[in-house]
């Protein structure tokens, strides 16, 4: 059973048709990375796979359960997909810990005591054991993203969703969110990351798929879709990243 099933999915937005029929799998613990130019519809198919955006048409399943169904409870599924933005978007006005521990508070129910435990571990995991009690304003770019992965962590998703987690950063702080991921998927970590990182999609990816305008246009090894890109599309999208 595939963890990620993505069946004919289309995003409309009024008359623009931002995702024109979007299939792919992503197997239980592989790394799937996305790439492709601005505009592609990277971002929104990630949102329509943790409905943050309500597909036009297709079908998202997520260990076999529908997210697109109707009568499927949203707010549970959502729960079961983790998501990384560009952008960190911590609370200013809390520590790392509690940062990590609100949702699982809020949303699972847990107790404070086994909220800051989960807390910790994934602080740990993430290599921030020691800035649990600092404040956003006080922790680098890099580690203000790998506190927002410990908080999507803490949450027990089946799915980590990245969306150009280290383009907002300064680049001597990409390596250490890099090496954070290589972890999770070396974990077994299921993942889709979308990413200009072509370094880390050739090392870490088992898939990699190249999107333009809406489509997929070519997908397989990393080796074959960045080393020896079928598709013109590709090797000009290539030849700018690289
Ligand atoms: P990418 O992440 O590949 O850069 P996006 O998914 O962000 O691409 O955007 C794809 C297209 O969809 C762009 O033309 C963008 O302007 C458009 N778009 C994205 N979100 C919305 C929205 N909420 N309303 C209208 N258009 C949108
Ligand atoms: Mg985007």
């Amino acid at each position: 059973m595939s963890d990620v099933e993505i069946r004919d999915l289309h995003k409309c937005f009024g008359k623009l048709e931002v995702l024109r029929g979007i299939d792919f799998t992503v197997e239980s613990g592989q790394v799937v990375c996305v790439i492709g130019p601005s505009g592609s519809g990277k971002s929104t198919l990630l949102r329509c796979v943790n409905l943050l955006e309500r597909p036009t048409s297709g079908k998202v399943l997520v260990d076999g359960v529908e997210l697109t169904d109707p009568d499927v409870d949203i707010d549970a599924a959502r729960r079961r997909v983790g998501m990384v933005f560009q952008q960190f978007n911590l609370f200013p006005h809390l520590t790392a810990l509690r940062n990590v521990t609100i949702a699982q508070e809020r949303v699972l129910r847990r107790g404070r005591a086994e909220a800051e435990s989960v807390a910790r571990t994934e602080l740990a995991r993430v290599g921030l054991a020691d800035k649990a009690d600092a404040y956003p304003a006080q922790l680098s770019g890099g580690q203000q993203q790998r506190v927002a992965i410990a908080r999507a962590l803490a949450m027990n998703p089946a799915l980590m969703l990245f969306d150009e987690p280290t383009s907002a950063l300064d680049p001597e702080l990409v390596g250490d969110v890099l090496t954070v991921m290589r972890q999770l998927a070396e974990e077994g970590m299921t993942m889709l990351v979308v990413t200009h990182e072509m370094a880390f999609a050739r090392e870490v990816a088992d898939r990699v798929v190249f999107m333009d305008g809406g489509t997929i246009v070519e997908e397989g090894p990393p080796g074959q879709v960045i080393g020896a890109p079928r598709h013109e599309r590709t090797r000009t999208f290539l030849r700018r990243v690289l």
